[in-house]
C-alpha cells in the first residue's frame, strides 16, 4: 500500500489565528491603558485650571480688601496731616472712625502719636493713654523709614482681642516731613480663613495667602501652628523673584510627604501671593475609580476575548487535522485510482462526473478532463437504461451499498462496448450519502467468449450444424408454436447409406470429410430462417422446416436428393450408384392433430427412413406415401 506523506505549509492558519487573538486582546488593554493615561492627565490639567482660576479670583479677593485698607489709610492720614493731632483733630478723627467702622474685613482702625500712643480706635477702650504699640514691628519701621505707602506687615496677635489679624499701617508726618504717627488698619485672619473654606480643595488641599516675604497670612485648614510661620526657606519662595506672576508648583510636603499639586499668583498691586493646594491622591481619586471599573471591564472583555478565540483556534487545529487526514485519503485514493487499469470514477448524488482516472482514455476512449461534469449515464445503451438507473437509484436511496451491473456504452472510437461496473456508495463524514465510486472495466472482450461459447454449445464441432441438443430443444418451440398458431410442421430425417464401409475403404478422416460436405449440402437446403439443419447422431441428419406441409416437405427432400446426385462423392461400395447416397424419411404433421409433442413427429419420420432404407436405399419415403428415388413408390 503506497504512503503518501502531507507536507504543512510554512505558516500554519490556527496559529496566526491565535497570534491575531493575542494581537488583538494586548491592542485592546493597551488601548484601554492609553484611555486611562489619557483621562489622568486631563484630570490633572483639569486640577491645575480650576487651581489657577481659584488663585486668580482669590487673589483678586485679597487685592479689593487690601484696596480698601489703603484707601481708608490714605484718607485718614491725609485728614490726620491736615488737622493735626490736636483734641479737636482727634475728636474729629473718632467721628471718622466711627463712621468707617465695617463689619466684616476690617477687624480695627487705630491712630498712634509718634511715641506709639494711641490716639483713636474703633475698639471700646477706656483708656487710650494707657495703651503704646511703640514696641511693634510696623511702628518701628514707620519710624526709621520715611516711606509713606501702606506696610502690610507679618500677623500679630491682637492686643485688644487676642486673635490674629493682618496689619495695614501708615506713617503720618508733621508738616516740617518729621515722623508724627502711625494709622494702622487691621484685618481679621479668620475673614480670609472663614472665605477660603468656601472652596473644596480636598481635605489635605489648602488655599493660602502669603507675604512676598514668605510669612504665611492666612489660610483654610489651620490648626494654629500656621498663621505667622516663615516660610521663606521654601523653593517657591525662594524662586519668586524669578518666577513669573503665576504658574504651577508641585511639591511634596516636608510635614505629611504627601504629593500636592498647586497654583500660586503673585498680586500685581500688594506685596502678597495666593497658594491654592490640592493634593494629587485627591484629585486623583475619583480618576482612580472610574479607571478601576473601566479597566475591569475591558479586561473582562478581554478575557472573553481571549476565551472564544481560544475555543475558535482549537476548533480551526481540528478542523485543518481533520482537513489534512482527508487530504490523504484523497491523494491516496486517487494514486490506487491512477494505477489502476480500470476507470475509477467519483459519480456526485447529481449524477454528474466529479473525477475519471486517466484509463478512461482506455476503457472508454474519453480524457479524464473531457469526461468531468458530464452526466455519468449519458453512454449507456438505451436497452440498459433503465435497469443501471434503477441499480444507481437504490444506491442514492440508501436501499444497496454496492452494486455489479454488466451493461452496454457507447465508446468514442468503437461504438457500443459491454462494460462491467462496480458501485460503491460513499459517504460524507455525518455519513450522508454524497455519491458513488464507479470501477468500470471492458467486457467486450468476455461477452464475445461468452457468445462464442454459447454457440459451442449449440453447434456439432464436425459439420458446424446444430447438434443433437439444439435440435431437441428447436423442435419442441416449433411444435409449441405450431401447434399455438394451427401451422404444419414437417422433418425429414437423412440417413447416409453403408456408411461404415465407405470409412473402411476411404479411412476416418475422409470419412469425416464427405459427413461435412453432406453437412454443407444440407445447410444450404434450410433456406428459409426458420428451418433448421441438425446432425442428429453418427452420420445421420435432420433437417427440421417449421410452417411446411407435406408437399413442401416432399419437394425438399427431392431437391436433397437430386443435390447429392449432382455432388457425386465417389463410394466404390454403395452400388449400384457407387457413389455416396442417402436414405430420406419424412413427415409433416398438423399439430392440432397429432400427439402432444415433437417425438412423435421424429418417430414417424424414422418409420419412414427405416422404409426408405427396406426400399432399397437412395429414395425417400413420406409418412402415409412413398417417394421414390428417381421413381416414386408408396409406403
Ligand atoms: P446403412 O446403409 O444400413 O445405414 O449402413 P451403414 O453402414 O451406414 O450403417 P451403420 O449404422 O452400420 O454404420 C454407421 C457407420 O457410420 C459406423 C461408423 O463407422 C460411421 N460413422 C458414424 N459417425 C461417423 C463419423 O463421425 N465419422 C466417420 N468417418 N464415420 C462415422
Ligand atoms: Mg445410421
Ligand atoms: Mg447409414
Amino acid at each position: 500500500m503506497a504512503t503518501v506523506w502531507h507536507k504543512s505549509g510554512p505558516i500554519r492558519p490556527p496559529l496566526l489565528a491565535a497570534g491575531f487573538v493575542a494581537l488583538a486582546c494586548l491592542a485592546m488593554l493597551a488601548l484601554s491603558a492609553w484611555r486611562e493615561w489619557e483621562a489622568r492627565t486631563s484630570y490633572l490639567d483639569n486640577a491645575e485650571t480650576d487651581l489657577a482660576n481659584l488663585a486668580r479670583s482669590l487673589t483678586q479677593h485679597a487685592d479689593d480688601t487690601f484696596e480698601i485698607a489703603d484707601n481708608t489709610l490714605t484718607v485718614l492720614v491725609n485728614q490726620l496731616e491736615l488737622e493735626g493731632t490736636g483734641a479737636t483733630a482727634m475728636a474729629k478723627v473718632q467721628t471718622f472712625l466711627a463712621r468707617r467702622n465695617p463689619a466684616g474685613r476690617v477687624h480695627g482702625i487705630f491712630v498712634f502719636d509718634e511715641t506709639g500712643r494711641w490716639l483713636a480706635t474703633t475698639e471700646p477702650v477706656a483708656d487710650l493713654a494707657a495703651l503704646n504699640n511703640a514696641d511693634r514691628d510696623y511702628f518701628q519701621r514707620h519710624q526709621t523709614s520715611p516711606e509713606r505707602g501702606t506696610l502690610i506687615g507679618h500677623p500679630v496677635r491682637s492686643r485688644s482681642g487676642g486673635q490674629w489679624i493682618i496689619t495695614a499701617s501708615r506713617r503720618f508726618n508733621h508738616t516740617d516731613g518729621r515722623f508724627a504717627g502711625v494709622a494702622l488698619l487691621t484685618i481679621d485672619v479668620d475673614y480670609f480663613a472663614n472665605f477660603y473654606r468656601q472652596f473644596d480643595v480636598g481635605a489635605r488641599g489648602a488655599i493660602a495667602l502669603l507675604s512676598t516675604g514668605g510669612v504665611i497670612l492666612a489660610r483654610s485648614q489651620d490648626d494654629g501652628s500656621y498663621v505667622g510661620r516663615d516660610m521663606s526657606h521654601r523653593q517657591l519662595m525662594r524662586e519668586l523673584s524669578q518666577r513669573p506672576a503665576a504658574g504651577p508648583y508641585v511639591f511634596t510636603s516636608p510635614l505629611d510627604g504627601i504629593e500636592r499639586l498647586s497654583f500660586y499668583r503673585k498680586s500685581s498691586r500688594y506685596p502678597v501671593l495666593m497658594l491654592a493646594t490640592e493634593a494629587r491622591d485627591d484629585v486623583l481619586a475619583p480618576w482612580r475609580r472610574e479607571a478601576l471599573i473601566h479597566l475591569a471591564v475591558v479586561v473582562c472583555l478581554v478575557a472573553l476575548i481571549a476565551l472564544a478565540g481560544f475555543m475558535l483556534v482549537l476548533q480551526l487545529a481540528q478542523r485543518q487535522r481533520m482537513a489534512a487526514a482527508l487530504e490523504a485519503k484523497e491523494a491516496d485514493f486517487r494514486l490506487l485510482a491512477e494505477q489502476s487499469g480500470d476507470m475509477v470514477m467519483r459519480i456526485g448524488l447529481d449524477e454528474l462526473i466529479l473525477y475519471a482516472s486517466p484509463s478512461s482514455a482506455r476503457v472508454v476512449g474519453w480524457l479524464p478532463q473531457q469526461l468531468a461534469g458530464r452526466p455519468a449515464l449519458s453512454g449507456v445503451h438505451a436497452d440498459d437504461l433503465a435497469d443501471v438507473r434503477a441499480r444507481v437509484a437504490a444506491l442514492r436511496d440508501g436501499r444497496a451499498e454496492e452494486a455489479r451491473i454488466i451493461y452496454r456504452t457507447r465508446h468514442r472510437e468503437r461504438g457500443d462496448i459491454w462494460v462491467e461496473s462496480a458501485l460503491r456508495v460513499t459517504r460524507a463524514t455525518g455519513g450522508l450519502i454524497d455519491g458513488v465510486v464507479a470501477i468500470t472495466r471492458d467486457m467486450t472482450e468476455h461477452k464475445d467468449l461468452e457468445q462464442r461459447l454459447a454457440a459451442l454449445a449449440t453447434r456439432d464441432g464436425l459439420t458446424g450444424l446444430a447438434n443433437r441438443r439444439h435440435f431437441d430443444e428447436r423442435l419442441a418451440e416449433e411444435w409449441a408454436r405450431a401447434r399455438r398458431d394451427g401451422t404444419p410442421l414437417s422433418l425429414l430425417m437423412i440417413d447416409v447409406d453403408h456408411f461404415k464401409p465407405f470409412n473402411d475403404h476411404y479411412g476416418h478422416q475422409a470419412g469425416d470429410d464427405a459427413l461435412r460436405a453432406v453437412a454443407r449440402m444440407l445447410a444450404v437446403h434450410a433456406r428459409r430462417p426458420a428451418d433448421l439443419a441438425a446432425r442428429y447422431g453418427g452420420e445421420e441428419f435432420a433437417l427440421l422446416m417449421p410452417d411446411t406441409d407435406a408437399e413442401g416437405c416432399a419437394q425438399r427432400g427431392e431437391a436433397v436428393l437430386r443435390a447429392l446426385q449432382e455432388l457425386a462423392l465417389p463410394h466404390v461400395h454403395n452400388p449400384p450408384a457407387r457413389r455416396i447416397t442417402v436414405s430420406i424419411g419424412g413427415a409433416t404433421q398438423h399439430a392440432i392433430s397429432g400427439s402432444p409433442d415433437g417425438a412423435a413427429l421424429i418417430e414417424t419420420a424414422d418409420r419412414a427412413l427405416y422404409a426408405a432404407k427396406e426400399r432399397g436405399r437412395d429414395c425417400m419415403v413420406m409418412s402415409g406415401a412413398v417417394i421414390a428415388w428417381p421413381g416414386s413408390r408408396s409406403a
